[in-house]
């Protein structure tokens, strides 16, 4: 008899491991600390609650990567898609979900699955034994957390997210714009393609400025600041401490020499390469809380930006996470415990869906190795992929902050048979991971 898997966190990723890990065979023991012990966000004793939006974000499988992890999701037999669909409500391209039946569909078939029993309370150490997929969320309770950061490192854990937007590269306009480390620090070809830089006049300068001050921002939600750290202040905050701050901060002008003009910039915004294959960069020190429909604007004030789309947008939220790229390996184990997983937010990707995907990986890779084999993740080309090897190794471990799925994490492909424009290119990228997840599932 195949030894039991524990999974610590009955939320969006846990409910989901537990779910596939049962399906393909295994016992499972899934152990929730609600509703005895509670979280700041969550509301109810349910599996699966969504704590804030009602939103799986967009449906669309041929042009959005979201919407193609949905895909890869149903055709894996996730349930966590099979209960949104169930309770999908009318919203437009998005796939919105009336959250309570929801939640209680996931826990309805939890409860009544033959392979899955039930533990309720808080695990407060980090098992030395047995099998384990740890899947405890943002809101990682206290002691966890404090056990986590023991087996792993002071700096290895975070209890807030700091994010700076993510650009495309190829929507840098580098006839405004250019690559060079301050200072011309580094030799080799990644180091020289490190960073761009973008630079401003003063009439730039001060527009911008002006614009950051007038710009809507969001609050946190209640309860959400405890513990919160002064050491990364938004942006916004910073211009609000004086109209120069930024000049001497993240828009230093010094140590970079604008190759397209003659003139000094009055200061520089710059852009640090953010994955290995080059294709996103974020903005540095740009951390905000600007809301995301203000975000877009003002950054595109920024010279070279102008036409720049976004990966991910900013923003500061109570988070916990893991420094993934350094702690875990390609099977999402603990390189230092490797009876341990983790999966869902806690490893640092950001949202309900990317949390599920990771879930649903976690619970088929334990599955597997209870079982006496070695599942591979998917291959890069696929969204699932491309989130998994984005933060077990392709994100810089040094500047490590939580990822949505996006086009920049997959390897770029060019349109085939000569289809041009930039949704042709993501519905070549939407049929080819199609191809590959499909082959994959039967792995
Ligand atoms: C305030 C807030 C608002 C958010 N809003 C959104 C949003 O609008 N849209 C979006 O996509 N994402 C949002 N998120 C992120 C969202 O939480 C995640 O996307 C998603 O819920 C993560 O899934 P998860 O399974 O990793 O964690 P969760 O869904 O949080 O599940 C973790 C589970 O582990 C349990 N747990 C924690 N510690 C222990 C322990 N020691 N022992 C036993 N059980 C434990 C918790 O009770 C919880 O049930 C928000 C997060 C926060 C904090």
């Amino acid at each position: 008899m195949t030894e039991p898997l524990h999974i610590i966190g009955g939320g969006m990723a846990g409910s989901e491991a537990a779910w596939q890990a049962a399906q393909a065979g295994i016992d499972v023991v899934l152990h929730e600390m609600r509703p005895s012990v509670g979280t700041f966000a969550h509301r109810t004793g349910n599996f699966a609650e969504m704590v804030c939006s009602n939103s799986f974000r967009s449906d669309d499988h041929e042009r959005n990567a979201v919407g193609l992890l949905h895909w890869e999701m149903r055709a894996a037999g996730g349930l966590i898609l099979e209960a949104a669909m169930a309770h999908r409500l009318p919203a437009g391209g998005a796939l919105a979900v009336d959250r309570e039946p929801f939640a209680e569909h996931v826990t309805a078939r939890l409860r009544s699955h033959p392979r899955i029993s039930f533990a309720e309370g808080e695990v407060t150490d980090l098992p030395r034994e047995g099998h384990w997929i740890v899947a405890t969320g943002p809101l990682t309770s206290a002691a966890l957390a404090e056990s986590i950061r023991q087996a792993t490192g002071a700096q290895s854990l975070a209890f807030f997210d700091a994010i700076a937007p993510i650009v495309y590269a190829e929507t840098v306009d580098m006839s405004v714009a250019w690559m060079q480390s301050r200072y011309d620090k580094g030799a080799t070809h990644e180091e020289q393609t490190a960073y761009m830089n973008c630079p401003m006049t003063k009439d730039e300068y001060d527009a911008f400025i002006d614009a950051l001050l007038a710009a809507e921002k969001t609050e946190f939600h209640p309860g959400e600041t405890a513990g919160y750290f002064d050491g990364c202040l938004p942006i916004e905050v910073m211009a609000e401490r004086g109209r120069e701050t930024l000049r001497f901060g993240p828009m230093k002008p010094v140590g970079l020499t604008n190759p397209h003009s003659d003139q000094k910039p009055y200061a520089v915004v710059q852009l640090r390469r953010d994955n290995k294959l080059g294709t996103l960069y974020n903005i540095v020190g740009f951390q905000t809380k600007m809301k995301h429909s203000a975000q877009t604007a003002v950054f595109r004030m920024i010279p070279g930006l102008q036409n720049a789309s976004f990966a991910r947008l900013g923003g500061i939220h109570r988070n916990t996470f893991i420094n993934s790229p350094s702690l875990l390996d390609d099977q999402m184990r603990l390189k230092s415990r490797p009876n341990i997983r983790f999966a869902g937010q806690v490893t640092g990707v950001e949202g309900y869906v990317e949390s599920a995907a990771m879930g649903l990986l976690a619970g088929r890779m334990a599955a597997a190795q209870l079982q006496g084999r070695i599942l591979p993740p998917p291959p890069p080309d696929t969204a699932m992929g491309a989130l998994v090897t984005h933060i077990t190794g392709g994100a810089d471990a040094r500047t490590f902050q939580p990822m949505n799925v996006n086009f920049g994490l997959f390897p770029p492909i060019e349109a085939r048979g000569g289809r041009k424009g930039r949704k042709d290119r993501y519905k070549a990228y939407t049929d080819r991971a199609k191809d590959s997840f499909t082959a994959w599932l039967t792995v």
